[in-house]
């Protein structure tokens, strides 16, 4: 496995490939869900290059920047076994610079994570695209986690017209149902347990639909019940275009729930 530090490394390492490039973009911290995607992509690709970037432009000025977990060694080690080609490990210098243009995310920014974390889609639109221009994948995998994440980077790729092919990929759970997510460390016993409801809220949700009941706002209201004692920033239900849809159309919609357990701030949803 090669390990590149600097753009014109990862040039370098491009321009030497033939066939097939899958691209996976992590913030290192690397678990299960981070892995389904390299495997998925080392699966389809004659090629996969991971890239680990702490991008600071998408945290809030009250976020976590400082304490995001690193765990660089055994984020290597995972990388080797699951046969990655590359990790691409940059300096925020190599990334960024005094002078540059920037993109604005579209206004599917403007709602739910986009409203409660401000410039966080722009900073996200700002390395995915710096990364795709240098890794010219032929494929790159995204969480559905982060549903709001892939479109609006799937928005960016279409209308830019990066030669892409985004592919999102399944929610990792724990056993016990929490999506997983590199944040998850910050969590105490007591907050995980806490933290269950909002996975659980989303198992009624989709048991609700099973029975039948498509309705959007009893759905909401069955789901805020669950979630009490936490700090909700959300419960919506869109269409694939995030637009909140009064009734379930089943293959077209997004439960999303963003919550504070403590001082942690959770996301997850079911694409219903
Ligand atoms: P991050 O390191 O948090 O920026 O995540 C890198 C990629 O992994 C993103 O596309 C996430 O959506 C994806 N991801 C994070 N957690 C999970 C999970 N539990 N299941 C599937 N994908 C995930």
């Amino acid at each position: 496995m090669t390990i590149l530090k600097t753009t014109k490394e990862l040039i370098a390492f491009r321009n030497s490939l033939s066939g097939s490039v899958g691209f996976v973009p992590t913030m290192g911290a690397l678990h299960d869900g981070h892995l389904s995607l390299i495997k998925k992509s080392v699966q389809e690709n004659e090629t996969t290059i991971v890239s680990i970037f702490i991008n600071p432009t998408q945290f809030g000025e009250n976020e976590d920047l400082d304490k995001y977990p690193k765990k660089e060694e055994a984020d290597l080690k995972i990388c080797s076994l699951a046969r990655v080609d590359a990790v691409f490990l940059p300096d925020v210098s190599q990334i960024y610079f005094e002078n540059e243009p920037l993109i604005i995310a579209s206004n599917l920014a403007d709602k739910f994570e986009g409203e409660h974390r401000k410039g966080h889609f722009n900073g996200v639109l700002r390395v995915v695209l710096k990364l795709l221009n240098l890794t010219r994948a032929t494929n790159a995998y995204f969480g559905k986690k982060d549903a709001q994440q892939y479109f609006i980077v799937k928005n960016m790729v279409d209308t830019l017209f990066i030669n892409t092919c985004l592919n999102p990929c399944e929610i990792v759970r724990d056993k016990d149902g929490l999506a997983l997510s590199s944040r998850n460390v910050y969590l105490s016993d007591d907050d995980r347990i806490k933290a269950l409801k909002i996975s659980k809220s989303l198992r009624t949700a989709t048991k609700l639909i099973i029975k039948g009941e498509l309705n959007s706002n009893l759905i909401k209201d069955e789901i805020m019940k669950e979630l009490s004692g936490l700090e909700v920033d959300y419960v919506a239900i869109v269409d694939r275009e995030f637009n909140e849809i009064k009734s379930i159309q089943i293959s077209q919609s997004i439960i999303l729930i963003a919550a504070k357990v403590g001082t942690t701030r959770l996301i997850d949803n079911i694409w219903v």
